[in-house]
């Protein structure tokens, strides 16, 4: 909803919201994965065009749930309805009046609503949940999927792994069926039944090929060890284990390596480690696929807003806390760097000297992003106290990773530091200037008195002539006087 622009110029803005500056910068990549992430405006943008007007989404009990506790909320949606009846909730509140309104009306309600006012001291920040709440809700309408498919293109090469092929299947289905929206898509019954045949056998394959990847790590050690084949079904248990377990294959994959390098250890096995590891590598990463996704979301009857959403959402900025607030970092902007939010997600609050493990990729993309931020530095793209941020930022990196995060600033500060002394020549140049103006003045003001002097000066001597001329004149009148008056009486 802010442009850069104000973000910049409004000293009221704390440094975490300053911090969007950043978050802005189109085409910036995710310090973790180092994808292109999707940056809120646009996003914002898009979900605009895409979602079906605010009259259509009251019509039909988006709001239902939330407007409840909110009556001057619910006054001012149907207001909006009516003033816009052609534009969707995301569109209207793009317009920052409207959204300040809207802001001001969920806030009078949070004040006169005693129960929500206990679970939300801060009726600001209560009010902006309810907003984002708002926003996702009408979300869930969305026009057409080929509107919808057309307008979120720009994102795809944005996504992650599978994702991006779910994207590139709803496009397929966009072509085919252009007027039915994303739900009525996945609800369709032959689509329906065509994924869940494809998911069934894609992870009937997926568990063939855990069995085989682990059979053979399992002969590799018999081979060497018969007597350990039962503590190895036991590994194979543990590793599926991880395996399962949340959507970070990559984190899998570091810990199941783990697992087999500890025991080979405890074995006197340590020679097989490599052997296995190879193995370990082929395991498919996951059991989730296009098919598994569709099957999901029509069993959990996604709306098409969570269709797109569950899509685009883990590739949006997020603002990753380099020390997490629970080990005492701060909101500044020092600490952070942009990581999508699905990464952003897997770290948690996992120390960087310990995440990298999982991540190594880390090293070289956060590198990626310093030298991306750095460059608008330098371009004068970004506000002056931004000047700090790669040096300052990449050493809180260094030192929160262990030294493992090694981003090297030094081209950054060579031209910084190029840019600040042409700078400072340009304003000493200006100060040598104005230092010559002011002399130039001085000098002349020293004249001038020097000049007045002069002539209060000759005023005075021109004055004492006066008085003298005036004596000198009353001396020959009086003389005369004298003189006439003596050759009277003479006579
Ligand atoms: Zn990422």
């Amino acid at each position: 909803m802010l442009s850069v622009n104000k973000v910049q110029s409004n000293p009221a803005f704390t440094s975490m919201q300053r911090f969007k500056a950043i978050k802005m910068i189109p085409n910036i990549t995710c310090a973790c994965c180092g994808q292109k992430v999707i940056t809120p405006e646009v996003a914002d943008r898009a979900w605009g065009a895409v979602a079906k007007p605010l009259s259509t989404a009251v019509k039909k009990g988006a709001f239902s749930n939330l407007t409840e506790n909110f009556p001057q909320v619910s006054i001012l949606l149907k207001s909006f309805a009516e003033r816009f009846p052609k534009l969707s909730l995301d569109r209207i509140i793009y317009n920052d009046e409207n959204y300040l309104e809207l802001r001001a009306a969920a806030v009078a309600d949070i004040a006169n609503s005693e129960p929500v006012n206990e679970k939300h001291p801060n009726p600001n920040m209560a009010a902006k949940k309810i907003l984002y709440d708002m926003q996702a809700a009408s979300r869930n309408y969305l026009r057409s999927s080929s509107v919808v498919m057309k307008r979120f293109a720009i994102f795809k090469d944005r996504l992650n792994g599978y994702k991006k092929d779910i994207f590139e299947q709803f496009q397929i289905y966009a072509k085919k069926y252009p007027r039915k929206t994303l739900s009525e898509i996945v609800n369709m019954d032959e689509i329906y039944k065509f994924h869940k045949m494809k998911d069934f056998l894609q992870r009937a394959t997926t568990r063939e090929q855990l069995d085989y990847h682990f059979g053979n790590i399992k002969d590799i050690i018999t081979a060497k060890r018969p007597d350990l084949a039962e503590k190895t079904d036991e590994l194979k248990e543990t590793a599926l284990d991880i395996y399962a377990e949340g959507r970070d294959t990559q984190k899998h994959l570091v810990k199941m390596k783990e697992l087999y390098e500890q025991a080979l250890k405890e074995n006197g096995l340590e020679k097989l480690k490599w052997k296995v590891f190879e193995e370990l590598e082929q395991v498919p990463e996951t059991f989730t696929t296009v098919d598994s996704f569709m099957v999901y979301a029509k069993d959990h009857k996604y709306s098409d807003g969570a269709i797109l959403a569950s899509l685009i959402t883990p590739s949006m900025t997020s603002y990753e806390h380099i020390i997490p607030k629970s080990n005492g970092g701060k909101d500044t902007l020092l600490n952070g760097i942009v990581m999508c939010r699905g990464c952003n997600l897997k770290r948690k609050s996992i120390p960087y000297s310990e995440y990298i493990k999982y991540h190594p990729e880390m090293v070289y993309n956060t590198q990626k992003q310093m030298d991306m931020i750095s460059q608008y530095i330098l371009n004068g793209s970004l506000p002056a106290e931004f000047e700090f941020y790669p040096v300052k930022t990449s050493r809180t990196l260094y030192n929160y990773s262990a030294g493992k995060i090694n981003v090297n600033v030094e081209n950054y500060c060579k031209k910084a530091l190029a840019k600040s002394e042409r700078r400072m020549a340009e304003k000493n140049e200006e100060l040598e200037n104005t230092k010559d103006s002011r002399d130039k003045n001085i000098k002349r003001k020293m004249e001038l008195e020097e000049e007045m002097k002069n002539i209060s000066q000759n005023i005075k001597s021109l004055n004492n002539k006066v008085k003298d001329l005036i004596s000198d004149t009353h001396y020959e009148q009086s003389l005369q006087d004298n003189l006439k008056s003596y050759l009277t009486e003479k006579k």
